[in-house]
């Protein structure tokens, strides 16, 4: 057992859990530390790596606002490029020496006697922490749910997070499983060197132009040298995204109506043939699934060397893909651009909270959040679940968003921890949310969402098969900002050590 008590053990070095780091550093914190599976940091943007991969919102607003400007090259980041900007991060921080890489937790298990979170890894060290911080993210966990057949096909296959570029595509027929965020960055890219692509399509997507390009070197120059002229520029970004909140409500609005129609155009100027584009046109309401911004997958599908299949997949077979009209559409290669389990949130980890004898138990309440999770996750402003003291999930159940950049989420979250750092720190005891607290913020917010156009009819990886939203906010980032800013201790009974 490692014998420092540090303050807060952090779960993940990707964006939310380093962003975590480096807020705490800023609070005067060094006392973390920050327990990483992988041997790399960087989360989503370490794991995809497909060819194509890059950020579909723009770099200075997918970035802190609290940090130095990265050099950005282009409006939207390549994957490289911004992974290149995480490790650097990681260096210019002083971050380097509060990450352990190589350390998966299994479990983390609160200690009622001493007021504390014992967090054990997979080489079964254990670490003591009072405060622990979950950040795995929403989109790690690869899906492959009703892909029957898998393991018989005797071509090479892979998901998109987990690209094998080790394998040479050129000449090869390629299968595409999927057609969202991921598959349209890399169907353009394999479409290039493949023999010959087919593209798996379940459910067209709505689609607007990305209006991608290189900045100019006076531009980048201005960027560094006048912070004032970034922030405009994230700032800018920042507010027409907030716009476009009205895309996300289900009733119909101006703002849906216009996005509807710049898709539709979009469509119409890159596919000429009115068979495809029917094929390819939603028939559920924009901001149901996630609207997809790309430039380049409509006029690959165009192309002489790919085609669009709409058949449902029946299963895979050793030579390639049977669909359920009857045929064997055979293959060299099968990318699964399935998606990810995201209705979980919790992977392999066991999280163990207060004792149920030491509060009244309730629905929802239990000694492990899988239990207390059973009917579906659920966390108070997505970070804190009644049970389970001093913990705090970044990028938590119902904090993902169909409009605006994720990373300004995590700056809320980021003030929210520190507060409620500062606070159980100044109280001598750790802060557990009082369960009546998560059920009405849970019934209040299921009661927006119903309004939101996530509740369309469309299935999405945004909410369970029966409907409940499990992962998305209901409002805009200015909602969450202004639900986050302070804390409120009357939400939360004082935990003593000892109990
Ligand atoms: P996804 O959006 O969940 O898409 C999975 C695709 O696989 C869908 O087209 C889905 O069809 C299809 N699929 C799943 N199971 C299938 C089956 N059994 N048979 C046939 N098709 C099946 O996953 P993703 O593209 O990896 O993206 C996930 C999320 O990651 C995105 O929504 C986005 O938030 C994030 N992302 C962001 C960026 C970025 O630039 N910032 C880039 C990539 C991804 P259905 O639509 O019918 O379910």
């Amino acid at each position: 057992m490692d014998t420092e008590v540090y303050e807060v053990a952090i779960l993940g070095a990707g964006l939310a859990g380093l962003g975590m780091g480096m807020r705490l550093k800023m609070a005067g914190e060094e006392s973390f530390v920050i327990l990483e599976k992988e041997d790399r940091v960087g989360g989503t943007w370490r794991d995809n790596s497909y060819p194509g991969a890059s950020c579909d919102v723009q770099s200075h607003l997918y970035w802190f606002s609290f940090d130095e400007q990265p050099d950005w090259s282009r409006v939207f980041a390549m994957q490289p490029e911004i992974q290149a900007n995480i490790e650097r991060l990681v260096a210019r921080q002083g971050l380097n020496h509060h990450i352990r890489l190589n350390a998966e937790i299994t479990e983390a298990v609160w200690s009622e006697d001493a007021a504390l979170w014992v967090i054990t890894t997979l080489s079964g060290e254990q670490i003591r922490a009072r405060a622990f911080v979950a950040a795995w993210g929403q989109l790690n966990r690869p899906s492959f749910k009703g892909i029957e057949g898998r393991e018989h096909f005797d071509g090479d296959s892979w998901h998109s997070a987990r690209w094998r570029h080790d394998v040479d595509l050129r000449g090869k027929r390629v299968a595409s499983i999927g057609n969202g965020a991921s598959a349209v960055q890399f169907i353009p890219e394999v479409a290039e060197v493949a023999g010959h692509l087919t593209v798996f399509q379940r459910t067209p997507n709505y689609c607007v132009p990305r209006l991608d390009r290189p900045y100019t070197e006076e531009e980048r120059r201005m960027f560094l040298d006048d912070p004032a002229t970034l922030r405009e520029s994230r700032d800018g970004f920042y507010w027409e995204h907030e716009g476009w909140i009205g895309a996300m409500k289900l009733q119909d609005n101006p703002v849906a109506q216009e996005f509807t129609r710049i898709a539709r155009e979009h469509l119409e100027s890159q596919v000429p043939d009115p068979e495809l584009r029917e094929k390819l046109w939603p028939k559920y309401p924009i901001g149901c699934k996630r609207l997809l911004i790309a430039d380049t997958f409509y006029p690959a599908l165009m192309r002489d060397n790919v085609d669009l299949v709409t058949e449902r997949i029946e299963r895979i077979e050793p030579q390639g893909v049977r669909t359920d009209d009857g045929r064997l559409h055979e293959m060299d290669v099968i990318v699964y651009a399935t998606g990810f389990e995201t209705l979980s949130f919790l992977g392999h980890v066991d999280i163990v909270g207060r004792s149920p004898k030491s509060w009244p138990p309730r629905r929802g309440d239990g000694v492990s959040l899988r239990d207390a999770w059973r009917e579906g996750p659920e966390a108070y402003l997505g970070m804190t679940v009644s049970g389970f003291p001093n913990m705090f999930i970044l990028y938590g159940p119902n904090t993902n968003l169909g409009h605006n950049s994720i990373i300004a989420m995590l700056e809320c979250q980021f003030d929210y921890v520190v507060k409620a750092l500062e606070a159980s720190k100044a109280e001598r005891a750790a802060l557990d949310l009082r369960p009546e607290v998560l059920e009405h913020f849970n019934a209040e917010l299921q009661d927006e969402l119903r309004g939101t156009s996530f509740a369309g009819a469309c299935n999405s990886w945004y909410k369970t098969p029966d409907g409940r939203i499990t992962n998305n906010w209901s409002g805009s980032v200015e909602d969450y900002r202004k639900r986050t800013a302070e804390l409120d201790l009357d939400a939360y009974e004082l935990v003593p050590a000892g109990g």
